[in-house]
């Protein structure tokens, strides 16, 4: 790749001091616990992957345990097809600025026990008003068909490349006094939030004073996203009064679960970390409660599908109280049915409409030797036209309906059933004439419609 001189040095230059600087035992304990470590069912006991210990655990697969001989936090897994890659940040100064070094931490299971890759994949100097400057990846980081990064651990590191896109989101490891603001503690958020980094470092040097006070009343997820929140009273900030605070505090909630606990205002953590995975959970609630949408297991449904059923379901009447109603065993199915029968009420009431103006223009029924013409009488006979004319006037229901339109069938005398020209007529005059498929209408067929417009409809001769 060619690379300008004046890049190519101020990559070097990041470079030196990236490798000549000394990472310190901090951050080393920290990506210690970033590594993974697996404890594989075998029978009725787990094997620890790293001190090869057995024992027996309450706790579910792909949940986390405790081993009872060497205290290591565990993945219960069954099988040791495993690969887990946790991504982390490493913030050091760099003369007025910061580098944010992005790492991979790769956890995988090999010969019976754990084992662990650590990379230093990216490369970012930040300045304090959070902009990126220099932003450099390693030669071996590829993309893969779908667009996502990957380590290529065959291939040698060898050179380091710029790049447009690199994370700034994630867990993010500071040394003590890297950071520091005159009336907070940096670390302390970053120590118990991820949060995109550029944002924290513009708020921190701006002195951003939500900032401050999300860090200092511990709502470190709340204070990743700072900038969302207005100045002002509790309740205005939070939209919720002060007997929440403590319950926010010791759950550390975030942006997206204070937003379901300002629908719901019930204290209840679980409740509304699975709320938070539910789409359009506002017009959900307008007909559910939130236990009941819970035990529905409505995260795995199609919030969308579900909402609409219910509107229908309100639509038609149908008891709003009563859960056989709220929660079908099949959604698809009761979606379905309640779609058909809102459509077959609908089609009722235009019907009645339409046989209403079937009767007032009855009159103009007309027949000579050849033809014969009379009006679109309800649905049926639409879609039964649609059908054989291979055209859309089924679609003029609504319209004749409300009275904008008329529709007439032409046909022969000889076979009345069968399609031949269909009619829109307005204001007593044909606007539309055609024969299947669309087709142009023929002189013979023109000559009866000209010869019915001006007699019947507009009654001149
Ligand atoms: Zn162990």
């Amino acid at each position: 790749m060619y690379i300008k001189k004046d890049l190519r040095k101020r990559i070097d230059e990041l470079n030196n001091f990236v490798d000549t600087f000394s990472n310190t035992k901090e951050f080393y304990d920290f990506i210690e616990t970033k590594k993974i470590y697996i404890a594989l069912k075998e029978d009725n006991n787990y094997i620890c992957s790293r001190c090869d210990s057995h024992f027996k655990s309450k706790k579910k697969i792909n949940q986390y345990d405790i081993c009872p001989n060497c205290n290591q936090k565990l993945l219960l897994k069954r099988t040791i097809n495993c690969e887990i890659k946790d991504y982390v940040m490493y913030l050091i100064k760099y003369g007025k600025d910061f580098i944010i070094r992005n790492y991979e931490v790769y956890s995988y299971y090999s010969q019976r026990k754990m084992k662990h890759i650590v990379t230093e994949y990216a490369r970012q100097v930040i300045s304090k008003d959070g902009t990126l400057g220099l932003k450099i990846m390693i030669n071996n980081m590829r993309r893969n068909t779908a667009g996502y990064w990957y380590i290529n651990y065959l291939e040698k590191t060898e050179y380091w490349k710029p790049e447009y896109y690199i994370s700034t989101f994630g867990s993010v490891f500071v040394d003590k006094n890297v950071l520091t603001s005159r009336y907070w503690n940096p670390k302390e958020l970053l120590d118990n939030a991820e949060v995109n980094i550029c944002d924290i470092i513009k708020g921190i040097f701006k002195e951003d004073y939500t900032l401050e006070l999300l860090v200092k009343s511990k709502l470190y997820n709340l204070a990743a996203q700072y900038y969302e929140f207005k100045k002002g009273s509790f309740d205005k900030v939070f939209g919720l009064d002060r007997s929440y605070l403590l319950f926010m505090i010791e759950n550390n909630i975030t942006y997206e679960e204070l937003e379901v606990l300002k629908k719901i205002k019930i204290k209840d953590i679980n409740l509304i970390r699975y709320l938070s995975r539910v789409f359009i959970l506002t017009e959900l609630l307008k007909y559910c409660k939130p236990y009941d949408l819970m035990k529905y297991k409505v995260a795995a449904k199609d919030s969308f599908l579900f909402r609409d059923y219910l509107a229908m379901a309100n639509k038609l009447n149908y008891n709003m109280n009563d859960k056989k109603v709220l929660y079908p065993k099949n959604l698809k199915k009761s979606h379905d049915q309640v779609q058909n029968l809102l459509k077959m009420k609908k089609d009722k009431k235009l019907n009645k409409k339409i046989r209403e103006r079937f009767n007032q223009i009855e009159k103009n029924k007309y027949s000579d030797n050849k033809y014969c013409i009379f009006p679109a009488m309800n649905i049926e006979q639409l879609y039964d036209e649609s059908a054989q004319q291979n055209n859309c006037v089924k679609t003029y229901a609504e319209r004749i309906a409300e009275g904008s339109c008329d529709i007439y069938f032409m046909r022969l005398n000889e076979s009345k059933d069968k399609s031949l020209v269909t009619i829109e007529v307005r204001e007593n005059k044909i606007v539309q004439k055609r024969t299947k498929n669309n087709e142009r209408t023929t002189e013979s067929q023109d000559r009866f419609l000209k010869l019915w417009e001006n007699k019947i409809l507009k009654g001149i001769c």
